[in-house]
């Protein structure tokens, strides 16, 4: 009988929990063993490794985080640590490994498939940062969320006549940033993939209030190279209007999947069991222009990034007043 593994690695998106239930699910559904390992490649290497049963994944598609829990491993990033880990599975039977996780997670499933393990990668990630799919699990719902905190902080920065920073989550990816921007309204988005001037950003501000607006929205990416207090300081000092920095964090990471996320995380994970069973090399798994799609998981890393310029010119038109 044929035995696979699952784990969640780096940090937790809403939906990895039904990307799990998929997996297990059509695992069994094949006739194959699938064994649940605990924080990420921690529990590779610590032999956290459980056998999951039909029901073990009952009641959890709605939930956020992962069920199966999720870490950073230091030591994973040590070669002697992946060899001690692919005799882990060896020690299982284990042959084939789901890992939901970013781009952090899909290198660690690079070195374990260079040890003769096939890999599987189930993009979740809230960052939207691997490039060869549309979207990764748990950006769907990380955008709604920030929707609903928009939308909370244009009631009270309009009722005091202020600007609002929002710093959202992304890392070195303005993704984040620009969905929840667009469609929250926001005067500004900054990202990393573009430069701009902080003075356009103040005049922007300045503009809008001339023009009776009662509260600025600036969206801003983290990984964009300032500081949102900074930003939020140097806006009260040239716009003479208060001005607010807003970091939700973690926030942004929690709560339970959209049908979209849900639908990726379905989709992907069974898609990845497939390929499992029929014996196939190591592949990350993701959507194109709403189809699935497969490609060599080393390959997939360097998939070049494409910011989408056109939405970001479209949210900057609609933000700039007149
Ligand atoms: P997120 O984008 O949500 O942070 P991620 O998968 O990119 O997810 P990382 O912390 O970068 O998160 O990676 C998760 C784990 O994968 C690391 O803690 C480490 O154990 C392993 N990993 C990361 N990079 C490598 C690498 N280059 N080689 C081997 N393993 C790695």
């Amino acid at each position: 009988m044929k035995k696979i593994g699952i784990l969640t690695s780096g940090g937790d998106a809403p939906g990895m929990n039904a990307a799990v239930r998929a997996a297990v699910r059509c695992g069994i559904e094949r006739g194959m063993e699938v064994y649940g390992i605990k924080r990420g490649y921690e529990g590779l290497l610590d032999g956290e490794i459980v056998k999951m049963e039909w029901h073990s994944v009952g009641d959890i598609l709605q939930r956020g985080g992962t069920i199966l829990r999720t870490a950073r491993s230091a030591r994973f990033m040590e070669q002697k640590w992946v060899d001690h880990g692919a005799r882990m599975l060896e020690a299982f039977g284990i042959d084939g490994l789901i890992v939901v996780g970013g781009d952090g997670s899909f290198r660690g499933g690079v070195d374990l498939s260079k040890r003769g393990i096939s890999v599987m990668g189930v993009p979740g990630t809230i960052d939207n940062d691997l490039a060869y799919t549309d979207f990764t699990i748990g950006f769907d719902t990380a955008v709604n969320t920030i929707l609903g905190l928009i939308s909370n902080i244009r009631d009270t920065s309009s009722s005091h006549e202020r600007s609002t920073i929002m710093e959202v989550m992304g890392r070195h990816c303005g993704d984040l940033a620009l969905y929840s921007g667009l469609a929250g309204g926001a005067d500004v988005i900054l990202v990393p993939e573009v430069k701009c001037d902080i003075n356009e950003v103040c005049r922007r501000v300045l503009q809008g209030q001339a023009t009776g607006k009662a509260h600025s929205l600036i969206v801003m990416a983290e990984g964009f190279d300032m500081d949102a207090t900074e930003l939020a300081k140097t806006l009260e000092e040239m716009t003479g209007r208060e001005a607010r920095a807003v970091v939700p964090g973690y926030i942004q990471r929690g709560g339970s999947p959209t049908e979209k996320d849900r639908r990726i995380a379905t989709i992907t994970a069974a898609k990845a069991v497939e390929l499992l069973y029929d014996d196939s090399s190591s592949k990350a798994i993701g959507v194109n222009g709403g189809e699935l799609v497969a490609m060599d998981l080393a390959e997939a890393l360097n998939v070049k990034p494409e910011f989408n310029n056109d939405l970001y010119e479209l949210s900057n038109i609609l933000g700039k007043g007149r």
